[in-house]
């Protein structure tokens, strides 16, 4: 059986040029699952707005998908911000992620004007050269914690301060048990949160992908899945078992009413797009 499922993507502009065009095959690959959008990822401190921006028009001019800019605020002066809005908007990208962002260690986070992800979404809401070619505002969520939280309650407040302010989606960072999802969007929904909360996932296809994701986003290890993985050194026994992890999450997130799935595709389809299917997921 087959469910008609909303599912987004999240991609990041390459680091070489030279990976362009095969960026370009997965996005086109991942449009076949006629997604609502596809993200891209921005560099906090500014340091990839071009590149960015030109994954974003090649998703605008090439596939069915709303491309949704991610941008951080974290650094950067009022006046900066609102230019780099200008600039993606000037370019027809009117969907935004709006993000505090991490400075690289070493950098000062009270640099700047803009300290939280809150003051770029109020930024976007009153500055009148944006609040009308805005389309969407999307915040992060967090159903762990934020690292930095003292309790799931801030995160909570965190996140209807945001949708006070004026986003309307929150996707999460990513997690590793649908309950996790369930118990967040319940506590939510009790404090006055009503925007669709997207569950971010990926499917981890190896035990150093575990490692580099538990790294950037300070979740805990998800004690079953890292045995499984390592459980073999097959490759592809990885990435059968990351795949068949993630689309049991996606089924249960389905179950649990989840307004839709959104994919961390880390620039690969074939991973993604199976998750999907043997979810079955259309
Ligand atoms: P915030 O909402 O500012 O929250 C950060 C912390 O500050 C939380 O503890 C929160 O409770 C607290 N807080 C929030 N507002 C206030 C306030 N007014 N006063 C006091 N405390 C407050 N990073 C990138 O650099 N580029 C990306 O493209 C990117 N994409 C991401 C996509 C998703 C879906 C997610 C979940 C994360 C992404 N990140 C990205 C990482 C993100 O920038 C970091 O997780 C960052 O640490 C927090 O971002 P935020 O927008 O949630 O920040």
């Amino acid at each position: 059986m087959t469910f008609a499922v909303n599912v987004s993507f999240e991609v990041y502009p390459p680091r070489s040029q030279e990976n362009l065009p095969q960026l370009h095959e997965s996005i086109r690959a991942l449009d076949t699952a006629s997604p609502d959008f596809i993200s891209v990822t921005f560099g906090a401190g500014g340091s990839s707005t071009r590149d960015s921006l030109e994954v974003l028009t090649f998703i605008k001019d090439n596939t069915s998908a709303q491309p949704l800019a991610h941008l951080t605020c974290v650094g950067t002066t009022r006046q900066e911000a609102s230019e780099l809005i200008s600039s993606f908007v000037e370019q027809g990208i009117t969907e935004f992620l709006a993000l505090r962002g991490d400075l690289p260690d070493g950098e000062a986070k009270h640099r700047g004007e803009l300290h939280h992800a809150i003051d770029l979404v109020n930024l976007m809401k009153s500055d009148l050269n944006h609040s009308q070619a805005i389309d969407r505002i999307a915040v992060a969520a967090f159903p762990n914690g934020h690292p930095e939280s003292q309790s799931l309650d801030e995160d909570i407040e965190t996140l209807l301060a945001k949708q006070n302010a004026g986003a309307t989606l929150a996707i999460t960072q990513l997690f590793f048990y649908a309950e996790e999802y369930a118990g967040f969007v319940d506590k939510a929904s009790k404090a006055g949160v009503t925007i669709p909360i997207l569950p971010g996932l990926m499917p981890i296809t190896s035990p150093g992908r575990l490692a580099r994701v538990l790294e950037l986003t300070g979740e805990e290890e998800p004690h079953q899945l890292s045995q499984q993985l390592r459980s073999t050194d097959n490759p592809e026994e990885w990435k059968f078992l990351g795949i068949e992890w993630c689309a049991r999450m996606i089924r249960e997130l389905v179950d649990a009413r989840a307004p839709g799935i959104h994919l961390y595709a880390f620039n690969q389809h074939k991973t993604v797009l199976s998750a999907l299917e043997q979810a079955g997921v259309r």
